[in-house]
């Protein structure tokens, strides 16, 4: 029988910012998407590594005692673009007994892989352009299996931070019921080099940074 495969850019084992608990994930390569904030835009383009469903689940069950609290966050890239290959790692995670989210920009509506999945984070990119009805199919798909989402929302100063934007989050969020949380995440321009390493322009190099009182703002708005 063919051994189920991925490509994929990297495990990273202890992120404690990419669900609850301390957390391995995965980063998939390849993307559907082109965000200009992009923190990894080596997934965009780079093969990564080739993996074996066994490779990956015999390298994250070595941190079991220590993920014991958290789990492991499916990410990327965008994982849903290798569908086949998450669900096969949910199912062979579950029977570990470890719990698994996904990290996902909502345009691919698996509804087996979102069912398997014991939560996911549903990142908005850009208010205007992205809350579109591939957006309410996932999240109508979230609501049917009753998934906890977490929305996340990276905050660029000036672009997406207005009250005109974050109020088409709350709506969201007035509308389905499985979303349960925010996370907003100030801008930053780490990833910039990565860029310059690529030969890539940095698209939102004119952006300032974003600052905790601008996650503050952001997040007295949404609980308003
Ligand atoms: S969806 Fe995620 S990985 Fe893809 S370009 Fe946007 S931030 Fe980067």
């Amino acid at each position: 029988m063919e051994k189920c495969k991925a490509r994929i850019d990297s495990i990273y084992n202890g992120s404690a910012v990419d669900g609850k608990g301390l957390r391995c994930v995965v980063f998939f390569t390849g993307c559907n998407m082109r965000c200009g904030f992009c923190h990894n835009p080596e997934t965009w383009t780079e093969k990564g590594r080739e993996v074996t469903l066994e490779e990956v689940v015999s390298k994250i069950i070595r941190y079991k005692s220590y993920i014991k609290n958290g789990g492991v966050t499916l990410s990327g890239g965008e994982p849903f673009l290798q569908a086949n290959f998450c669900k096969a790692l949910v199912n062979a995670l579950h029977k570990e007994g470890i719990s698994v989210i996904i990290e996902t920009n909502g345009l691919i509506c698996d509804e087996e892989l979102i069912r398997l999945c014991d939560g996911v984070r549903l990142d908005i990119k850009n208010q205007d352009k992205d809350i579109d009805g591939r957006v309410f199919k996932f999240l109508d798909c979230c609501q049917k299996y009753d998934i906890p989402v977490t929305m996340t929302n990276v905050l660029v100063p000036t672009l997406n931070d207005g009250a005109d934007k974050l109020s088409k989050l709350k709506e969201l969020k007035e509308e389905y019921s499985c979303i349960k949380d925010f996370k907003f995440l100030a801008f930053r321009k780490l990833c910039e080099s990565k860029y310059q390493r690529l030969n890539m322009p940095f698209p939102y190099e004119k952006y300032e940074e974003g600052s905790k009182s601008d996650l503050d703002k952001a997040y007295d708005f949404i609980k308003r």
